[in-house]
């Protein structure tokens, strides 16, 4: 498991120090340097060294979300290693709304967890996704019917560009789903984000059905802030999408594959392929496109859960999820993916896209 808290001050870890133990999946080759910094200024230095020695970067937190190839990276790793949470002074004319800041490297579901400990409502089903804070923005982290942008209230940002700390309200944040102006990016360096929260005992009125189902309510309903956090987790500790050393099908960077969005032609063509498939599980979007289950896709295309590649396999419990067994290289989990991309595209016409960032490696 690899945890974002593990460094308590700033180091110069010995090159020997491979970037497998870095990442959840435990693959990825070397870095030539690998430090840790523990607040905003050594984030902001260290970026600034290693840019006047045009030295190439990387940032790593939890390690949760990356896939690193074999050769490692030729450069930098900057570990965000920074802490801390501030509630900050409320607005009297909205005294049920709360801002908490939260600074970039407190790990993810700590922070959720003190969240609803506090009674603040608008986290809870984001309970017990790994990682860091500071990268919830990034992809815009979500499960269970809620994701950070909805309560992002502003990030705080170091711009390599103009090489000042910015604030970005949450629409300049750009987010959509699995995205925001971060992804692909490395212009902006995450210091801390602002979460605007509600104080409330219960919960954001549940929208996911599987969740509501288990907690025995309906969509739409309230439930106690801890009641909601305990069955997200046990929901997702089913699913071995909550880290645990001990279990391999954990040993993963969440969902692989992003759930395809098609235009209305594309819906309508898969699911003609799909034939006596049936009508794969399906989300239509606002804007008239349909999002589709890359599970089930997946699935259907003939690999299932525990369907495995050399080192490398699906996960016993969740479909989406690529788990390293006993893979010796990136190399066998990227073999693995490309035969799941390729044969979903055969039987159904669909590209699927990765979900995590893939850093020195391609599928
Ligand atoms: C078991 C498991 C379950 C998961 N479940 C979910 C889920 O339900 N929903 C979901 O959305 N995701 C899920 N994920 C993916 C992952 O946990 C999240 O994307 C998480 O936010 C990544 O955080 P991290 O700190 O590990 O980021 P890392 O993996 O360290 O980094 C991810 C990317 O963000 C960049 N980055 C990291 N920190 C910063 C920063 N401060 N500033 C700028 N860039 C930065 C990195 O350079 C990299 O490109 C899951 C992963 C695992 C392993």
């Amino acid at each position: 498991m690899s945890d974002v808290s593990a460094q308590s001050a700033t180091a110069n870890i010995p090159q020997s120090h491979s970037l497998a133990s870095y990442t959840t999946l435990r693959l990825g080759g070397p870095a030539q340097r690998v430090i840790s910094a523990v607040n905003q200024d050594e984030i902001i230095r260290f970026v600034r060294e290693a840019e006047e020695r045009r030295e190439p970067l990387l940032l790593l937190a939890g390690g949760s979300n990356v896939v690193i190839g074999d050769d490692g990276f030729a450069g930098s790793v900057l570990l965000i290693r920074s802490r801390g949470t501030e509630q900050l002074p409320a607005d009297p004319a909205e005294p049920d709304q709360v801002t908490v800041r939260v600074q970039a490297g407190e790990p993810w579901d700590e922070f959720v967890a003190g969240t609803v400990a506090a009674g603040l409502s608008g986290l809870e089903c984001l309970s017990g996704i790994p990682g860091s804070a500071g990268a919830t923005p990034i992809q815009n982290v979500g499960a269970y019917g809620q994701e950070v942008a909805e309560t992002v209230a502003a990030v705080e940002a170091y711009d390599r560009s103009t090489g000042a700390v910015t604030r970005m309200t949450a629409g300049e944040c750009d987010f959509a789903y699995r995205s925001s102006v971060f992804r692909h990016s490395d212009r902006y360096v995450v210091l801390s984000v602002d979460f605007r929260l509600t104080r409330s005992p219960l919960s954001a009125p549940v929208r996911y059905a599987e969740l509501a189902r288990k907690l025995g309510v309906e969509v739409g309903d309230r439930v106690p802030l801890a009641q909601a956090r305990d069955a997200v987790r046990a929901l997702r500790a089913g699913k071995g999408m909550v880290l645990d050393p001990d279990d391999p099908d954990t040993r993963s960077a969440g969902s692989f594959f992003t759930n395809p969005v098609l235009d209305a032609a594309g819906w309508v063509r898969l699911r003609e392929r799909a034939g006596e498939a049936g009508e794969p599980p399906h989300w239509p979007l606002p804007d008239g496109r349909v999002k589709v289950s890359a599970a089930w896709l997946i699935d259907k295309s003939g690999f299932g859960k525990g369907y495995r590649s050399g080192g490398a396999a699906i996960s016993g419990k969740h479909t989406l999820a690529l788990t390293n067994r006993d893979a010796h290289s990136t190399a066998e989990l990227i073999a693995l993916a490309r035969e799941i991309r390729d044969g979903v595209r055969e039987r159904f016409g669909v590209t699927l896209h990765p979900e995590p960032i893939l850093i020195n490696c391609v599928i």
